[in-house]
């Protein structure tokens, strides 16, 4: 999708262009960011692949992805099914069922019986309230 339409451009007529000269340059930027990008370390090649940052440069943070674990822990105990099967299949994460988040927090945001409260609110301080 051209970024213009994402952010708002109504989808051009049949006949008009789908990608402006702008789509088309943030597209180019975005390839060519993807091209020296380094997939294994995602800093750019020119850093992590100059010879003068070969020692003492770069510090390791390690920090762990605990949705990960969960996915690993389920795929080891899969043992009733072939390699095939097992890299062809896709695993995902969701909460368990009573330890979802509450994903509004800390976004400033009044909390859900309050938002559906409000309507009810605004009426009555219309009322006189
Ligand atoms: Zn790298």
């Amino acid at each position: 999708m051209p970024y213009s339409v994402f952010t708002g451009r109504p989808t051009p007529a049949p006949g008009e262009p789908l990608f402006t000269p702008e789509d088309t340059a943030a597209a180019i930027a975005l390839a060519e960011e993807e091209r020296d990008t380094c997939p294994s370390c995602g800093l750019p090649k020119a850093w992590c692949r100059d010879s003068t940052n070969q020692f003492s440069v770069f510090e390791t943070h390690e920090e762990q992805c605990h949705a990960t674990y969960a996915m690993a822990v389920h795929r080891a105990k899969v043992t009733d099914r072939s390699d095939e099967t097992k890299a062809a299949t896709q695993l995902s994460v969701l909460f368990a069922a009573g330890r979802v988040p509450d994903f509004d927090a800390g976004l400033g945001l009044a909390d859900s019986a309050d938002r559906q409260n409000a309507p009810n609110d605004q009426a009555e301080n219309e009322q006189g309230h």
